[in-house]
């Protein structure tokens, strides 16, 4: 049974979705106003290893992601480079899409776009004002009123006692205190950039966009709505006073928030400018996998801090990984324990840190390396390593090459460090290197 951690009750609760077994899933994307950055890229990881726990478990998913493709920030970069603000973000949404295929991030079904559903946004804010939830300025701009829905921070845990009445708040990003009545429309000056509506010209705030994009592709209430732990307030929070303000539904049963990517211990953000690119960990000769790997070391709900030195350990555990695999038989049956052990460690909320042991267990347990193999591939669909472009791969040795490896195993364990040494750099001339894994001697692939 699968349990995952409810933001909405605190609480580890089993997962049950609406209509088994199909399960709605929406994930918040990114803006596309530069790089998204490693830590965006942790989350986006996290979301995809939970699509894949949820198929494991025989669900059928149906995931849709947003692309806020229209906010102050694009508006503001597409000004600077004086271009129309869908050809400043075109690139970064290339790029975006790259770093996924890189990370083996599955495709979403849906990646709708803000700029593409302004009407349905215009219209989502009629129905809120009509029911009252909602009033228009004199200015154009339109905000929720938050003191006409009774659960505002339900998610987030807000006081009531500091929720300011009579105060609003047009930006789209504000702190914890700012709980004020917030932006559903922001009016525009007519050379801006904007849409005519019943209120004048103007433009979305960025809350409204998920909950109209969620909902017109998942439904009124849907399974699950992930994010990163900044979102949930006020952004998560909002988009539930939207959603269920006018439905008069509930919107979604699991809210699951992944903890942030820290750079010496502080938040990886573009704002902070303490920021790595997927670009960045490139030039330095990593394997984007080689992340992936590092994000599957930490479970989601833990801060993870990023050092180019867990960085090397999780490239250099994937390529031990990689060069144990290679000398593996065609997979067979599988090795039933360890499979049931790490579904049970992925359905405990995710814990691939413990997915991750089961796995590095199995190789030194006794069973063939055809019921390894086996078990690996059923295992590699959570993990995403694309570890079956390696299994069975095994690197054809000369003889002469074998004959110095047997040799030099044999002086490492008579404790001849010296020798081995020699013996190693002597095979290295033949153009084989030498790895010692946790299951003996490996040649590495440069
Ligand atoms: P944004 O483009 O800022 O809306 O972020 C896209 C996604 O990345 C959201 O789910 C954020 O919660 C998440 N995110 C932002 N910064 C980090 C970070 N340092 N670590 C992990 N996730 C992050
Ligand atoms: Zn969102």
């Amino acid at each position: 049974m699968l349990k995952l951690y409810n933001f909405l009750s605190r609480k580890l609760e089993d997962f049950n979705p609406i209509n088994p077994p199909n399960v709605g899933l929406y994930t918040c994307g990114p803006t596309t106003y530069d790089f998204v950055h490693i830590g965006n890229l942790r989350t986006f990881i996290f979301e995809d290893v939970l699509q894949r726990v949820l198929e494991a478990n025989g669900y059928k998913v149906k995931r849709g992601m947003n692309i806020t493709d229209i906010d102050d920030k694009i508006i503001k970069g597409a000004k600077e480079k004086n271009l129309p603000i869908d050809e400043f973000s075109a690139p970064f949404e290339r790029a975006f899409f790259q770093d996924l295929e890189k990370l083996n991030i599955k495709s979403a079904d849906v990646y709708p776009k803000a700029t593409e559903h302004i009407g349905h946004m215009i219209r989502f804010i009629e129905e809120l004002i009509k029911k009252d939830l909602a009033y228009a300025e004199k200015d154009g701009s339109v905000y929720f009123d938050i003191s006409k829905f009774p659960n505002y921070g339900k998610l987030s845990g807000l006081d009531n006692r500091i929720l300011k009445h009579g105060t609003r708040v047009l930006a789209d990003e504000y702190s914890k205190d700012d709980v004020q009545d917030f932006a559903l429309w922001k009016a525009t000056e007519a050379d801006e950039v904007g849409y005519d509506s019943p209120w004048g010209f103007g433009r979305p705030g960025w809350h409204i966009e998920c909950s109209v994009m969620s909902q017109e592709n998942l439904g009124e209430t849907f399974d699950i709505h992930g994010g990163g732990v900044d979102l949930i307030f006020p952004h998560h929070e909002n988009e539930i006073a939207q959603s269920e303000g006018k439905t008069g539904k509930k919107f979604v049963n699991y809210f699951v928030e992944a903890e942030h990517l820290l750079v010496n211990n502080q938040k990886m953000a573009k704002s902070a400018g303490n920021f790595f690119t997927l670009r960045d960990i490139e030039e330095k000769g990593f394997d984007p996998l080689a992340f992936r790997y590092l994000v599957l070391t930490a479970h989601y709900r833990d801060k993870l801090n990023f050092t180019w030195e867990s960085l090397t350990g999780a490239q250099n555990a994937l390529n031990n990984l990689r060069e144990i695999i290679r000398d593996f038989d065609e997979p067979k049956i599988g090795c039933a324990q360890y499979e049931q052990d790490f579904m049970e460690a992925v359905n405990n909320d995710l814990n691939m840190p413990q997915a991750l042991a089961v796995m590095w267990d199995m190789f030194k347990s006794d069973y063939p390396s055809s019921a390894k193999a086996k078990t690996l591939l059923e295992m590699d669909k959570v993990l995403g390593l694309k570890l079956d472009e390696y299994l069975g791969k095994k690197v054809e040795v000369p003889a002469e090459v074998q004959r110095l490896v047997d040799q030099r195993e044999q002086t490492r364990r008579s404790g001849d460090f010296k020798k081995s040494d020699g013996l190693r750099k002597k095979i290295k001339k033949l153009g084989f290197e030498i790895e010692d894994t946790p299951v003996g001697p490996r040649f590495k692939r440069g």
